[in-house]
């Protein structure tokens, strides 16, 4: 009976996934499908990965259960059933993206330039634009190959154990190309159509995706938004999508606004001087300023004590100053805020190395690692405590994937080399 429904769920799920799987420049069908289900799974593997980099989870959650209410009842007018996830970041760039399987993120620095909430569902109905299109599933088919991704899905979600390093270069392969992905003009085209579609089925104003172009035109002036890195945005981008609205025509009594809306901002708009002390903070920091950054990674924890990247700053900056308990103490609190964030888990794991409590950085590192696969540095620190603990092993299994892993500017990776040759009998 099991097995029965399990298969019909996937006839229905491969019928509705082929209805939009043609090819827009041949008109071929795709053949080499990779399977809803393992899609979702596939791209659940990259959702702490997308939060990471975006600095976290927004740390409020009526902000963040306003986007998901939001983009479930856009998503409820798209045609491709998936667990679609919302999730709204503390990253102050401009930027919104999807990944594969439904996950949606917006930043923070996005949803500040929004002015109305139909600009709002304008950008959210764009993103589902391209998954309901199986955008990034055709990327992953076409450039990894449908064999290698089951297989890497079936990997991913089984225990640690399984995970070669093999697997762990392809997640982090896959990974970096999703998370830099760049759509076609074509791609972009379909996904501004069916954001249209989308906005009006929902009762919002489609022409307010034109007002987010414009506004995300006249941003690039001051700092080039991350989004139009991946989505391309030339002129004629907007006169198309403005005729499209245009030709269909749109209903009377379309929703622009709504309450909600205004208090989210309100809410945003309270936090402010935390993130400008925040913003500063990297500044000095990257100038290698750290005193001046530490005061103002404090001011910032001190100013919204919710905000957890504030806390993962000061602890780091802490440390690098060689005031590790002090450092612990911040260190904690960023994981008591935001236990499932890489960045806290990393940072108390290596301030607790630091002070040379092994087992208990061991098991914060092991936690980072189980978050995202693809972290180098993580490895490199759990290299150091097996190494401590006298699991030469362990130390050498873990020095050999932070190599593998590494960029090549990483300050470690000398030291891990020759650390990799000293254990590698082991
Ligand atoms: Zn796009």
């Amino acid at each position: 009976m099991l097995l029965l429904k399990r298969f019909i769920l996937l006839v229905v799920l491969a019928l509705v996934s082929c209805a939009t799987t043609t090819d827009p420049l041949t008109g071929e069908k795709v053949y080499t499908l990779l399977p809803t289900e393992e899609e979702v799974k596939l791209g659940r593997e990259y959702i702490p990965q997308s939060i990471a980099q975006g600095e976290g989870l927004y740390p409020d959650g009526e902000a963040q259960e306003y986007l998901r209410q939001l983009g479930d009842r856009i998503a409820v007018h798209t045609p491709r059933r998936l667990p679609y996830r919302f999730y709204l970041l503390n990253s102050s760039a401009y930027n919104a993206f999807a990944i594969p399987g439904g996950g949606i993120f917006v930043t923070r620095g996005l949803l500040n330039l929004m002015e109305k909430e139909s600009e709002l569902v304008g950008v959210l109905a764009h993103e589902l634009g391209h998954v309901n299109a199986r955008h990034h599933a055709r990327y992953l088919e076409k450039v990894v190959g449908v064999a290698l991704l089951l297989q890497i899905a079936s990997l991913v979600i089984a225990d640690d154990k399984s995970t070669t390093d093999d697997v762990i270069l392809q997640v982090a392969a896959i990974g970096a190309g999703l998370l830099t992905l760049k759509f076609s003009r074509d791609q972009e085209r379909e996904a501004d159509r069916l954001a249209v579609r989308f906005a009006v089925d929902s009762g919002y104003d489609p022409y307010a995706l034109v007002g987010v172009f414009q506004k995300l035109k006249r941003a690039y002036k001051n700092t080039p938004p991350e989004w139009l890195s991946t989505h391309p945005l030339p002129d004629s981008r907007i006169k198309e999508v403005r005729s499209l609205i245009d030709s269909k025509g749109v209903p009377a009594n379309l929703t622009q606004d709504s309450p909600a809306f205004y208090r989210i901002k309100e809410r945003l708009k309270a936090h402010e001087g935390a993130y400008k002390a925040y913003e500063e903070g990297k500044k000095l920091l990257s100038k290698d300023r750290k005193e001046e950054a530490l005061s103002k990674f404090l001011e910032a924890a001190r100013l919204y004590d919710r905000f957890q990247m504030a806390y993962v700053f000061s602890a780091s900056v802490l440390a690098d100053l060689g005031r590790f308990e002090e450092a612990l103490g911040y260190a904690n609190r960023a994981v008591d805020l935001d236990p499932e964030l890489l960045w806290t888990r990393f940072t108390k794991g290596y301030v607790l190395f630091r002070l040379g409590r092994y087992e208990e950085s061991v098991r914060e590192l092991e936690y980072a690692k189980r978050l995202v696969k693809a972290y180098a540095d993580t490895y490199y620190y759990l290299g150091r405590d097996y190494e401590a603990l006298g699991d030469f092993r362990k130390a050498r299994e873990n020095f050999e994937t932070a190599i593998k892993l590494a960029g090549g500017k990483e300050s470690w990776l000398v030291d891990a080399r020759h650390r990799y040759n000293r254990y590698k009998r082991f």
